[in-house]
């Protein structure tokens, strides 16, 4: 996924400068598109988290406050280091200075992870949906490496919707890399389900996901039964347009929000405000 790591560029970095409180050393970087990249930040020893949270993360801001924004951590609960998936906005606060971030870099994380998307929050069930668009994966990127998820569920299907094909990319060669991955490749082979679909440009399947699940067509393309209320869970992440949607698509086939305190048959978050 990423260009092997200059450790001795690290170790300089944080030699350079002990790292204050909420600092974290830039690991990896990689950029996707012109308005996608992903990186991998040191893991403070102290932050335990559930694959599928966010937390805070930024940069020291012009006026030497923090410039913070909510970031799901993208790497599972088991992993050394903390990635995440981001988005670039040319005028954005935070994303047009982050997006210069280099290996040996700072930045500042807070360590207080949050969120709705986490097994806790769904009872029991057969088959996981996870519906995501853009940057929406990220809480996802996570959830698909933690073998927790797969002793839990049967199937698991992952819909990444975007608008032009190169912004799967990032998701593409993450399962692609898990397929292969010799630890957990065996434990999810022929249960992950990869659902890519894109809605401007021509590719294998076409359109918004909301139209593909309320035609059939998702589960005619993977060979699969309908929603079942009785063993399908799901998690969404997405815009607040398309949360909306398939929230009500969701709740007319019977299945009903759940939150950390009151598990339930599905769960979502807005994957940005705005
Ligand atoms: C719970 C939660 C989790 C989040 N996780 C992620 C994540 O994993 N990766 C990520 O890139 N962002 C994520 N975000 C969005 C993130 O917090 C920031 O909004 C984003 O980094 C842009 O920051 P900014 O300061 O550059 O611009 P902002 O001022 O924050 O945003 C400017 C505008 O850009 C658009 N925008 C912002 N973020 C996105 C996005 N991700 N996709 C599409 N349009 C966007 C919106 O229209 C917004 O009004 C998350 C937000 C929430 C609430």
């Amino acid at each position: 996924m990423y260009a092997q790591t200059n450790h001795a560029k690290l170790q300089e970095a944080e030699h350079q400068k002990p790292l204050g409180k909420d600092e974290q050393i830039v690991t990896a970087v990689r950029h996707w598109t012109d308005n996608l990249f992903s990186f991998r930040v040191t893991r403070p020893q102290s932050l335990r988290f559930r694959s599928g949270e966010f937390v805070m993360i930024g940069l020291e801001g012009e006026n030497g406050k923090p410039l913070l924004r909510a970031y799901s951590i993208a790497s599972p609960s088991w992993d050394e280091e903390l990635e995440f998936f981001s988005i670039k906005v040319p005028d954005g606060p935070l994303t047009s200075r982050l997006q210069k971030i280099q290996v040996g870099d700072r930045i500042l994380l807070k360590t207080k992870p949050t969120g709705t998307l986490v097994l806790d929050a769904l009872i029991p069930g057969k088959r996981l949906f996870m519906f995501s668009t853009g940057t929406g994966i990220a809480p996802f990127a996570s959830l698909i490496r933690d073998p927790e998820v797969y002793e839990k569920f049967e199937t698991v299907v992952l819909t990444h919707t975007c608008r032009q094909v190169a912004e799967l990319e990032y998701g593409r060669t993450l399962v692609e890399n898990l397929e292969n991955d010799p630890l957990i490749g065996e434990s999810i082979s022929g249960k992950l389900l990869y659902y890519p679909t894109i809605t401007q440009e021509e590719f294998q399947t076409q359109g918004r996901i909301t139209d593909l699940l309320s035609s059939g067509k998702l589960f005619e393309d993977l060979d699969l039964p309908p929603l079942n209320s009785a063993t399908d869970r799901g998690m969404i992440c997405g815009s607040m347009g398309l949360n909306n949607d398939l929230k009500a698509i969701l709740e007319a086939q019977g299945l009903v929000e759940g939150s950390n305190n009151r598990p339930a048959e599905y769960v979502l978050e807005k994957a940005f405000v705005g």
